[in-house]
C-alpha cells in the first residue's frame, strides 16, 4: 500500500535571500507562521483516520527548514517523536537550502527522526547560481550532501533548468553532477517568470527570456532519461498547478503546462517508437507494445504519438498492446516483416 503523505507547508517568510525567481515582496522581513504542535498532531490523526492502515510520511515542504531557529525546528519535529516511536509515522522529510546544512544540523535532523532532506539545488553552475541571486555555490550542494549522508539521511535534489545564464548543456551538466552525489530522488521545475519577482523585471526589460515549452520539453526529457538511467526517481516535473499559480497574472511567462511530467514521459516513448518506425517501409500497418503501465505514455496525450507516427513515417498503428513481459522502458513494434524493440534508456 502506498505511503500516505501528510504535508505541511512552511512559508518562505523571513528569508534573507534574493533568488530572482522568488516573490521577495511577499516574503521579506516577516516571521514565519508555523503550525503549532497541536495542529501537527491533529492533521496527522485526521489523515490517518481517512486512510486507515496506510503508513504515514510527514513532509515539511517549502521554506528553508534548517534556517529556522533551532527552537522552531524542535517545535515542529517534537510532536512527531511519539508517533515515530509508535510506528505511526514511518518517514519524515524536510526541504532546505544547500548552504543551510551544517554537520550539526544533519545530526540534529537525524536525532529527530528526519529520513529525507530535499535540497533546493537549482543548478550546479556557479555562474547560473550567481546570476540567479541564489547566494550559494555548487560546492555548498556537495557539502550538504556529505553532511546529510554521513548522518545517515537520504538526500533529494530540486533542479531548475532555464534560469538566467543557463543553457541546455549547463542544465544537463548540473544534473550529471548531482547524479554523481547519488540523490535519493529529484524534482525538476523549469523556471517560470512569476509576477513581482526580479525575473519579471528583467523579463519586462528584455534582459531575460525563459525557456519556451518545446525547449523545456527537449531539456526536460534528457534530464528525465538520465535520471531513469541512474535509477533515480523523479518525483515531480513542473510546478504543481496550484490555485495560486492559476490565478490570472501570476505566471507572466515560461514553460507552464498542467502535466509537464506526463508530456515528457510521452516524448521519451515517442522517441523510442520513432527509432523503430524509421526502420520499416512507409505504408506499413504495425502493432506497438509496451509494459501495461506505460500504454498511455506510448499513445500520448490525445493519441498524439500515433498521429505523429503516421505523419512522420506514414505508418498506421493498428493497435497498442500491453505486454507484461516487456521492461517498463521498452517499446516493441511488430509489422509484416517481424518485430523489433528498443529500450528508451539506450537512445
Ligand atoms: S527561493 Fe530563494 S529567496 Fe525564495 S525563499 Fe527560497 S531561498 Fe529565499
Amino acid at each position: 500500500m502506498k505511503t500516505l503523505v501528510v504535508p505541511f507547508f512552511i512559508p518562505h517568510l523571513g528569508c534573507p535571500h534574493r533568488c530572482v525567481f522568488c516573490d521577495q515582496e511577499k516574503i521579506a522581513g516577516a516571521r514565519p507562521i508555523l503550525p503549532s504542535p497541536h495542529e501537527i498532531t491533529a492533521r496527522i490523526h485526521e489523515y490517518r483516520g481517512s486512510a486507515p492502515g496506510r503508513s504515514v510520511e510527514v513532509a515539511f515542504f517549502g521554506g528553508t527548514f534548517t534556517a529556522l531557529p533551532r527552537a522552531d525546528q524542535e517545535r515542529l519535529l517534537a510532536p512527531l517523536q511519539p508517533l515515530i516511536a509508535g510506528g505511526e509515522v514511518v518517514k519524515v522529510r524536510v526541504s532546505t537550502r544547500p548552504d543551510a546544512v551544517s554537520a550539526d544540523d544533519a545530526s540534529f535532523l537525524k536525532r529527530m527522526g528526519v529520513r529525507l532532506v530535499e535540497l533546493g539545488v537549482q543548478s550546479m553552475d556557479d555562474e547560473v547560481l550567481e546570476l540567479s541571486g541564489r547566494g550559494h555555490q555548487a560546492s555548498h550542494v556537495e557539502e550538504a550532501f556529505r553532511h546529510l549522508k554521513k548522518a545517515g539521511i537520504a538526500v533529494g535534489a530540486q533542479l531548475m533548468p532555464g534560469l538566467p545564464g543557463d543553457t541546455e548543456a549547463r542544465s544537463l551538466a548540473s544534473l550529471e553532477r548531482v547524479l554523481k552525489l547519488e540523490p535519493a530522488c529529484l524534482r525538476i521545475y523549469p523556471a517560470l517568470v512569476l509576477e513581482g519577482t526580479e525575473l519579471a523585471r528583467r523579463y519586462r526589460e528584455g534582459g531575460y527570456a525563459p525557456l519556451s515549452l518545446p525547449a523545456a520539453v527537449t531539456v526536460g526529457k534528457q534530464m528525465l532519461r538520465a535520471a531513469l538511467k541512474h535509477g533515480v526517481p523523479v518525483l515531480r516535473i513542473g510546478l504543481h498547478p496550484s490555485i495560486e499559480l492559476a490565478a490570472p497574472g501570476v505566471v507572466l511567462a515560461g514553460p507552464e503546462h498542467p502535466a509537464l511530467g506526463q508530456l515528457l514521459e510521452s516524448e521519451l516513448y515517442y522517441d523510442a517508437a520513432r527509432v523503430l518506425a524509421a526502420e520499416i517501409p512507409r505504408g506499413s500497418r504495425v502493432v506497438l507494445s509496451c509494459h501495461p503501465r506505460r500504454i498511455s505514455d506510448l499513445i500520448g496525450q490525445r493519441r498524439r504519438n500515433l498521429a505523429r507516427l503516421k505523419e512522420e513515417f506514414g505508418i498506421e498503428v493498428a493497435a497498442v498492446q500491453p505486454r507484461e513481459g516487456l521492461g517498463r522502458t521498452v517499446v516493441a513494434l511488430a509489422w509484416g516483416g517481424g518485430e523489433r524493440s528498443v529500450d528508451l534508456l539506450e537512445l
